[in-house]
């Protein structure tokens, strides 16, 4: 810091001779230190989609490249979207960090369509409450990996599911889980970003099926300002029955008693192929599962699950993450969303879709071939146990 600089005071005929008004502000003694305040930071502005809007969104594709996903959401009619920031059931998935150039025009792209939030989905194979050690070291460096590309890309929330335990309890699993991500948020600031434990439908020893598990997790990551994704299809698939009415409202009131409707700032709308409690993660086009459209108009619309700024959470969202068969079906799906929320959403591309014949084409012989080599293998192996 320079020395400050002797400042001479003011007289009165200064005062007289330069005609001041001796009672302005601005003729007051000077204090050299005012020189060297730094000038105050200004209050950074809520983003746009903090408005108390309904923001609705689907999961949409990076490939080929990050600006596709925004796109895609864009001619979708979304005013939100989730993607992977990379491959999600490859360990080695792409690079680990994002240019510099590709994460600067991905931001300033989104800033300009003013798609928010942006949520990412964590990878698939990352088990956070792995017993394993090596599978467990893999985890906490792959789920670093995503804080960095989410923080690079600027994201909002990054959504990670809990993991399994294998033949670990649950508080110990629990306890594996919460030490993991410390581990990974290590040297990494969060900044904007909020990590979300997702629920699941309760496959295998997944943990997170309870409502009580995930707010165990986040409970312990407070100190991070960790909170909740929940899953509809997952909840129902786990016995939480949201397709009626009073099971609507029972449900609210779990999630109020355990992780807090505070702490939901993303949700997952699919509907459900299984059946109430079947614990398997199947989802469904919305009206076309078990949880029925009379279901989602409800969710949609309940005054404590939106984004309203009065009783909602400013900033929440509802994101499909529903099957894409068919050309049109990502389209159709966020069409349903709005009309069922009674909102008008964004205009839509006519006829976009993510899923192109052509590409659905080529997934066809793709998954054929993958079929064919399966069935190869175990033909092989029942001669060979036959021989054997
Ligand atoms: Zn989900
Ligand atoms: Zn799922």
């Amino acid at each position: 810091m320079p020395e400050p600089k002797t400042i001479p005071t003011t007289t009165t005929t200064d005062v007289e001779e330069l005609k001041l008004d001796p009672l302005d502000i601005r003729h007051e003694p000077f204090d050299p230190e005012d020189e060297y305040r730094p000038e105050p930071e200004p209050e950074p502005l809520p983003p746009v989609w903090m408005d108390g809007s309904l923001r609705i969104g689907i999961h949409t594709s990076i490939s080929g490249s990050y600006l596709n996903a925004l796109e895609s959401a864009r001619k979708l009619g979304c005013n939100a979207l989730q993607i992977f920031s990379a491959s999600p059931r490859m360990w080695a998935g792409g690079p680990a960090r994002i240019p510099d150039a590709d994460a600067a025009a991905f931001r300033a792209r989104r800033e300009e369509l003013g798609l928010g939030p942006l949520v990412i989905h964590a990878n698939y194979l990352i088990n956070l409450a792995a017993v394993q050690s090596m599978l467990r070291t893999r985890s906490i460096q792959a789920f670093q990996d995503e804080l960095v590309r989410s923080i690079a890309l600027g994201a909002d929330f990054l959504v990670v599911h809990p993991g399994a335990r294998g033949e670990a309890k649950m508080e110990t699993a629990i306890a594996t889980i919460i030490d993991s991500v410390k581990q990974a948020v290590r040297r990494v600031p969060l900044g904007n970003l909020r990590i979300l434990i997702e629920n699941t439908a309760g496959m295998g020893s997944a943990v997170g099926s309870r409502l009580e598990e995930i707010a165990a997790v986040i409970r312990g990551l407070s100190s991070l300002g960790a909170a909740a994704c929940l899953d509809t299809a997952h909840l129902f698939a786990a016995g939480y029955d949201l397709s009626s009415a009073s099971g609507l409202e029972a449900t609210i009131s779990q999630i109020e008693q355990t992780v807090g409707l505070e702490n939901v700032y993303v949700w997952h709308v699919n509907d459900s192929k299984i059946a109430l409690g079947g614990r398997v993660d199947r989802h469904e086009h919305i009206g076309h599962g078990k949880i029925k459209a009379d279901a989602f108009a409800r969710i949609l619309r309940h005054p404590k699950l939106g984004a309203s700024l009065a009783t909602g959470l400013p900033g929440r969202v509802f994101l499909l993450e529903t099957p894409i068969e068919e050309p049109g079906d990502d389209r159709k799906n966020v069409a349903k969303l709005w009309e069922l929320s009674g909102e008008e959403g964004p205009a839509v591309e006519k006829s976009y879709s993510m899923l192109t014949s052509a590409l659905k084409k080529k997934l066809t012989a793709h998954r054929k071939e993958t079929a064919k080599a399966v069935r190869d293998a175990a033909r092989k192996s029942s001669k060979k146990k036959k021989k054997g």
